[in-house]
């Protein structure tokens, strides 16, 4: 298994230059006051399609040779990854079939079909994705881009912090929210020739630990679909590449309950007029409840994603 380093990244930050957007880095003197650290705020939640998973899926398809790129591409998720993949194949001119749960909210699935995806649905009680997106991919000899477990996934992932690096300079610490691990691992891959000596962190719902339990006991640990309001993070387990740079190259990963996001949610929406969705708000929530040390330290925090349904977005916040 040969992982994707440094020079991935810097591959995939040339593909995505003028194609995805160079999101803002903000600063807050309430967030520093209350930590009592410098604290970097990388937007992903402005990113095209509303979340950094454009990153990972424009570089995944425009990696792929011509002849591959004809025939298409398949993914399966149920959130951000599979409105990127449809999005970025949309701008790339390649067919996509998105493979989402029956029960999906009708505006993703619209908004899937939106950009040109073939939708096929599945039944997420009984039938298995990735089986499925096997299938298809075998069948029609499509691409499969799955969402973390992936090279030029996790090379995209990782321009986030390659722009947070390039524009504030090295940092002491960096986090990110970890679901399957593509963001940090890519994240990993930035500080090593960006920031050498930044530890850099993945943070998860409480209620699905997978992860920092897998770098506990140096193995991939599986879990049950975890109860969580961090929907994108509802993952039962590492990948073999995100697992194996992380081991190697991540200072850790800490956890935030569902409480912690919503309060950290609050924070951006009062004081820093951001709607950032449950799981975008898990590295901050780490941050903010001191989950990971940061004082007197220059840190940064990627705000992940901000794809929450305004209804639900305002019930949260309300407590209901
Ligand atoms: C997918 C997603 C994550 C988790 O990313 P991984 O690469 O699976 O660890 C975090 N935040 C948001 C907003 C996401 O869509």
């Amino acid at each position: 298994m040969s992982l994707p380093d440094h020079s991935d990244v810097v591959a995939a930050a040339v593909r995505l230059a003028g194609v995805a957007h160079r999101t803002p880095v903000l600063t807050s003197r309430t967030a520093d006051a209350a930590t009592g650290a410098s604290l970097y705020f990388k937007c992903e939640a402005l990113q095209r399609g509303g979340a950094f998973k454009f990153r990972g899926a424009y570089n995944a398809i425009a990696a792929l040779p011509e002849a591959q790129r004809r025939t298409g591409v398949v993914a399966y998720s149920s959130g951000n990854h599979a409105q990127a993949i449809a999005y970025a194949a949309s701008l790339l001119g390649v067919p996509a079939t998105i493979v989402m749960p029956a029960d999906a909210p009708a505006a993703k699935l619209a908004a899937t079909r939106g950009y040109g995806g073939t939708v096929v649905l599945y039944d997420r009680y009984t039938d298995d994705r990735e089986a499925i997106g096997r299938r298809i991919a075998q069948e029609q000899g499509l691409s499969l881009i799955p969402p973390y477990d992936h090279r030029d996934v996790i090379a995209g992932q990782g321009t986030a912090a390659l722009e947070l690096f390039e524009e504030v300079g090295p940092l002491d610490v960096l986090v990110a929210c970890l679901g399957g691990g593509g963001l940090t691992a890519g994240s990993v891959l930035a500080a090593d020739g960006a920031s050498p000596g930044c530890a850099v962190w993945g943070a998860e719902p409480e209620a699905g630990d997978d992860g920092r339990r897998s770098l506990a006991e140096g193995r991939i640990v599986h879990i049950e679909v975890p109860k969580t309001i961090a929907d994108g993070a509802q993952t039962q387990h590492l990948g073999d590449l995100t697992f194996a740079i992380l081991r190697r190259g991540a200072a850790g990963i800490v956890t935030a309950s569902d409480a912690q996001l919503v309060q950290a949610m609050r924070f951006f929406a009062e004081r820093m007029k951001l709607v950032v969705e449950p799981t975008g708000a898990l590295a901050a929530a780490a941050v903010f409840s001191g989950a990971i040390p940061v004082k007197g330290l220059r840190v940064g925090v990627i705000l992940s994603g901000g794809n929450v349904d305004v209804a639900r977005y305002a019930a949260l916040l309300q407590g209901g």
